[in-house]
């Protein structure tokens, strides 16, 4: 039995662990059917929760990365972004993702390639046995790439090759600790072509402002153009999640027009992504704008 598990009034919860920088002293207490899988990688701990409310969860180190539920709207957010941003993407690179859930809609897009390069194979293997419904087969389509090993050490062996990078990684304390630095952000650069655009879970705007910030202060130091876009994803703590789009092309450039014409020819069969929600998930609520405003 895991120690997540608490009982209250003959009930079983999944306590989440507190996410990482962040002030908060409140905990995502959520109620569950059964423990599906609890095991231990060369990496970290890993979880597959049945709930009454978000369907399967996937837990590492206690906190939660994906749900049956809600799942799309982080993949479809940090996948459609820089997807639509660019005007053709071809190569494209995932680092982490493990569960397939951003692999998934990159290969709805007329893409050539895709490398997924995700440290835990254990991971793979856990989210495609239990949450078979976030990856859809992805992993099995010609065009997938999967490599089990460090994005960090990976990224430095590749210059001015992919459109996109979307860095799908858990939070910055375990094996994701080293992948928010300016130096790995520098690699990231330096492996994208010359139009090329960094996708990046940005954390919890409302849990993790600091973290955020951080994230923003150091893409900023690399790329001319960063925006940040926001998403409501209830199975993340603390309301308001980020999702950090950067390019050293001007995304304030990329007009509603061509976003809606490349929409419309696609005709991708989504549940969240939109043109008008692209460029209204740029804009924050006044409270928040002033805690953001050297990011914006
Ligand atoms: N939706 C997410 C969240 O909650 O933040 C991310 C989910 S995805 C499962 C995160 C993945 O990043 C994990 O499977 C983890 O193993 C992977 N990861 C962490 N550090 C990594 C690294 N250095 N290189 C490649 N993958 C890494």
């Amino acid at each position: 039995m895991s120690c997540n598990i608490i009982n209250i009034s003959d009930k079983q919860y999944f306590l989440e662990t507190q996410v990482p920088i962040s002030s908060s002293k409140t905990k995502h207490l959520i109620q569950i059917k059964e423990l599906l899988y609890s095991g231990k990688s060369e990496y970290q701990k890993i979880e597959v929760y049945d709930t009454y409310d978000y369907g399967k969860m996937l837990i590492l180190d206690g906190i939660v990365q994906t749900s049956e539920k809600d799942e799309f709207i982080y993949h479809e957010n940090i996948c459609h972004l820089p997807m639509f941003y660019h005007k053709n993407p071809k190569k494209i690179l995932i680092i982490g993702g493990g569960d397939g859930g951003t692999l998934r809609e990159v290969l709805k897009h007329p893409i050539d390639k895709v490398v997924m390069v995700e440290i835990d194979k254990k991971v793979v293997e856990i989210s495609k046995k239990y949450l078979p419904t976030i990856s859809e087969k992805s992993f099995d389509n010609k065009k997938t790439n999967l490599i089990i090993g460090d994005g960090k050490e990976y990224i430095q062996k590749h210059k001015n090759f992919f459109d996109i990078i979307i860095l799908d990684l858990s939070d910055p304390d375990g094996p994701a600790e080293q992948l928010i630095t300016k130096e790995f952000y520098t690699n990231v650069k330096d492996a994208l072509n010359i139009n090329g655009i960094i996708s990046v879970q940005s954390e919890s705007l409302t849990e993790q402002p600091k973290l955020t910030i951080t994230i923003n202060k150091r893409l900023k130091q690399v790329f001319s153009s960063v925006k940040v876009h926001q998403a409501v994803i209830p199975t993340y703590q603390g309301g308001i999640f980020s999702l950090t789009v950067a390019s050293n092309t001007n995304l304030n450039k990329v007009t509603f027009e061509q976003v809606e014409e490349k929409y419309k020819n696609l005709n991708l069969e989504l549940k969240y992504y939109n043109p008008k929600i692209h460029f209204a998930s740029t804009i924050l609520p006044k409270y928040l704008e002033k805690i953001f405003k050297n990011i914006y």
